[in-house]
């Protein structure tokens, strides 16, 4: 479609006019121009402006601001530098005590050593910053090794271009037959990125030209497969290869595993396996009775067709959690009929800039303003780790009667708030809306236009209990039948089944589906269990960061698996063990550390995929950040059994 006004912009991206400039100015985030001008400059003048903290979601995690007063005098020294055309290459970086105290201007609190450390790889300064490296020269064992990664999503391909740096021969099996994992499996409509896509990406990847805030599935596809190409892993994939089993035969020191390749069975022995499956990519089908009898189109939303057409027809959804949440609006604004199934409302949040674009200002600001898009990207990690604060209990503020804690409770008053100003006017929708629960207990759900959608007059929200499915339709615990012609189960995932579909048996022929059937799954860090010995799982137990950016977690993960398979290698061995009282000692440390946590016991009990049926919180990592980093940022040889 002809746009002049795109036309006219795109004439001037490059150019460094009064004009140009100035305009794009208008867009900048100040605070992070005023970082990136103090890199550059160390104008003593932008160090000493006041910043002020604003409290977001009632004050769940907080906002830095420059201060008004500062905003003319920030455009004008940044229009005088950018006049100059710098070269991001004349902009140095400064040394580890000057950066640290860079850093704390952002927001104008200082930063311990951990959180500096993981700061400084946040802010991504350098080419590379998390990489595994040899300690000398590549040794001959190398050439030896062979590494299967299982899965070709975000974790795959980061934990592939780590071999690929380091010169060890790898291989990835991905059972679809297109890269991306989730993001290949999702693609129901309107499927995007939940949290911002500056969050969501690669700190070696830089400025990559993202054209949402929050990206569509199509466009966070794109992005995995551009890094798996630029990165050179792409050609190590091999599509359609299930890899059912893998056993780790003692006598042999290594795997052998089982794939299906076209209905065939292969064999193949690894030295190392990373198992990258992914949490969100085994479906979850309700046990509704009557499934059989059903005799319309029925789909779990990981199933969708992408020619689906919603027009004209009678549809259910079952489920609203983020999937649901996200494909309803959608589904309503063609459908005849829309029935939401609703078991347990959601806390459902509005979200600043969701499915906006990024503007061209904004991206001759990323493409223009040395480290800019660091700084950007970083302060955009330091607001959203904020929101861990409202996770854990204040036991003082409950004495005194609060439910949670001041945070909590902030964001629980603003976010009634917004539903009621949503659908206050019907206070039979507002009591089915409203949870009685605390936020965060579950996962956040975006609001992506639910509850305007509730408010159609195709859209009906069904909170009566499901009793069973007919032919026709779907049944309530009330005798009532909402005849449909298709039935959506946005149902969510198997979370617990870590590494399915592969059947992983360690030493003594112990699976690790037995071990973990006792109380639940477990590992050292997420990632090793005794047992299995050069056996790495990515998002595994209790890994998923408590806030902030996911795939720096992915690269964390990355670099440890790496480097620990080069430490390996150097030390002369050919295994690896975790040894049981290091994962023991650091189990016992993550449940004291639950314990402090809203997860386990705040949310609807039974109806929390973060709870297992043990009770116990599953999915995320119940220390800080900063602390979880320190734990992960390095292997540690003297904790494996080496041989
Ligand atoms: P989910 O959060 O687990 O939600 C599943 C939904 O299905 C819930 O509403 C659940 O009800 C309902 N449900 C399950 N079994 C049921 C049954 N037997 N009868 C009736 N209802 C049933 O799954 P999801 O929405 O797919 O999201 C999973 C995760 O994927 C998200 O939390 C997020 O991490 C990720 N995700 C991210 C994005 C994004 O980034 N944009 C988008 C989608 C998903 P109850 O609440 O009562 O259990």
């Amino acid at each position: 479609m002809h746009d002049p006004e795109m036309e006219d912009r795109s004439d001037m991206d490059d150019e460094y006019t009064e004009a140009r400039i100035r305009t794009a100015l208008e867009s900048a985030n100040l605070n992070v121009l005023r970082l990136a001008l103090y890199q550059a400059t160390g104008d003593p003048e932008l160090a000493a402006m006041e910043v002020v903290r604003i409290p977001l979601r009632g004050g769940a995690f907080f906002g830095y601001l420059v201060a008004d007063q500062h905003h003319e005098a920030i455009k004008e020294k940044a229009l005088r530098f950018l006049l100059q055309r710098p070269d991001v290459h004349d902009v140095r970086i400064p040394a580890d005590d000057e950066l640290r105290a860079m850093m704390a201007l952002l927001t104008g609190e200082e930063l311990s050593d951990s959180e500096f450390r993981f700061g400084r790889e946040e802010l991504a300064l350098e080419p590379f910053p998390r990489r595994a490296y040899w300690s000398g020269e590549r040794p001959a064992a190398a050439d030896d090794v062979r590494v299967v990664i299982v899965g070709a999503g975000a974790s795959g391909i980061a934990a592939a271009i780590q071999f690929e740096l380091l010169g060890i021969p790898y291989a990835i099996y991905e059972r679809q037959s297109e890269i991306g994992g989730t993001w290949n499996l999702n693609r129901y409509p309107d499927a995007r990125v939940d949290t911002s896509s500056f969050l969501y990406q690669f700190k070696f990847e830089k400025n990559y030209p993202w054209t949402e805030y929050f990206a569509s599935q199509v466009e966070v596809k794109r992005y995995l497969e551009h890094v798996a190409r630029k990165y050179g892993v792409h050609d190590k994939i091999r599509f359609d290869v299930e890899v059912t089993r893998a056993h780790f035969d003692e006598a042999g020191s290594r795997w052998r595993l089982e794939l299906v390749r076209d209905g065939a069975v292969e064999q193949l022995t690894a030295d190392v396996v990373v198992s990258a499956a992914g949490l969100f990519s085994t479906p979850k089908f309700p046990d509704i009775p009557g499934v059989d009898e059903y005799e319309g189109q029925l789909f779990h939303t990981t199933a969708w067709g992408i020619d689906y057409d919603a027009t004209g027809r009678r549809i259910a959804v079952i489920g609203n959690g983020s999937t649901g949440v996200q494909l309803v609006p959608k589904l309503a604004q063609t459908a005849d009929q829309l029935y939401a199934f609703q078991r347990t409302p959601q806390w459902i949040s509005p979200m600043e800039n969701y499915r906006e674009q990024i503007t061209p200002d904004i991206r001759w600001l990323f493409d223009h303003v040395p480290y800019y898009w660091n700084w950007f990207c970083y302060s955009s990690q330091v607001t959203s780790s904020g929101m861990q604060g409202a996770q854990v209990y204040d036991r003082e503020w409950q004495k005194a009667g609060g439910r949670i804690s001041e945070r909590n409770d902030g964001m629980r008053a603003i976010l009634t708030e917004y539903i009621r100003g949503k659908v206050g006017h019907d206070p039979d929708l507002l009591a089915k809306c409203l949870p009685d629960y605390a936020p965060l207990a579950r996962r956040l759900v975006v609001d992506n236009g639910w509850y305007d959608a509730l408010l159609q007059d195709n859209v009906e929200l069904v909170t009566e209990p499901i009793s069973r499915l007919t032919a026709k339709g779907i049944a309530t615990a009330d005798g009532e039948v909402r005849e449909v012609d298709t039935i959506v189960f946005a149902a969510g995932f198997e979370v617990t089944k870590y590494m399915w579909p592969t059947e992983y048996v360690g030493r003594g022929g112990v699976r690790m589906e037995d071990l973990w059937e006792k109380d639940g799954p477990r590992a050292h860090l997420g990632l090793v269990v005794p047992g299995f010995p050069n056996l790495f799982i990515f998002y595994g137990p209790n890994s998923q960061p408590r806030a902030g950016a996911f795939l720096s977690w992915i690269e964390i993960w990355a670099r440890y698996t790496a480097q620990a398979v080069a430490d390996l290698l150097e030390s002369g061995h050919r295994t690896m063990e975790v040894k049981e009282e290091v994962f023991e000692e650091y189990n016992a440390r993550l449940d004291a550390a639950h314990s402090e946590l809203i997860w386990a016991t705040e949310g609807p009990v039974g109806k929390n995929y973060y709870v297992n049926a043990h009770g116990r919180q599953n999915v995320n990592v119940p220390f800080a950040n900063h602390e979880y980093f320190e734990m992960v940022a390095a292997p540690d040889l003297d904790q494996f059994h080496v041989r």
